[in-house]
């Protein structure tokens, strides 16, 4: 068996390193959200050397961003434009796609770095304006960018309400739970200074 120099390197998992918008192989574990217990074997982080090396000295690659957009930096199909038998949620853990299960597997790495780019670009465009992950879910909720003002605020929630409402809907409560979305965003945003 081949030694590595680095000690914990594991090679050949097809994995990309998770720091956002990084492309190289994630070579090296870190723990992850949930700690090996009860529930199973624990979540792992992977990245790559440098960025487990960072990743060690404290540093939080994941700071500003929701947990949608952690989600998808960690998913080895991060960026896939779908889900293949190959590789689903309800897999094992440690369970790693095969490039050969993708048609397209170039374009789709493209793709996967793009999408990460733009993650990191909006939370980091989040953070300059002094917006919490809370606040940018709000936004999202409501499918708002962070130009919006008072006046495409007040114009996107009316919209968004008589679109989810019971009463425009002839009492389907399918909605409901969008509906209620809407509005907890909408007391939230509403007392930002961005809409004062
Ligand atoms: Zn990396």
């Amino acid at each position: 068996m081949k030694q590595d120099r680095f000690h914990g390197r594991t090679q050949g998992t097809g994995r990309l390193c998770e720091a956002p918008g990084c492309n190289e192989p994630g070579e090296f574990r870190a723990p992850g959200e949930r700690a090996p217990g009860f529930d199973g074997p624990g979540a792992y982080r992977w990245f790559c050397l440098d960025h487990v090396r960072a990743f060690n000295q404290g540093y939080d690659f994941f700071r500003g961003m929701t947990p949608e957009e952690i989600a998808r930096a960690q998913s080895p199909l991060s960026g896939w434009a779908g889900e293949t038998r190959a590789f689903r949620p309800t897999a094992g853990i440690d369970q790693t796609p095969r490039w050969a299960d993708f048609p397209d597997p170039l374009d789709a790495i493209a793709a996967r770095a793009k999408l990460r780019r733009e993650d990191v670009r909006k939370a980091q465009d989040a953070m300059r304006r002094g917006l919490s992950v809370a606040d940018r879910q709000a936004y999202d909720a409501l499918g708002l960018d962070f130009e919006a003002d008072r006046r495409s605020l007040r114009a996107r929630y009316s919209e968004l309400v008589r679109r989810y409402h019971p009463d425009r809907n002839g009492g389907d409560r399918t909605h409901e739970a969008r509906l209620r979305e809407v509005v907890e965003a909408y007391q939230h945003l509403r007392r930002l200074a961005a809409f004062a």
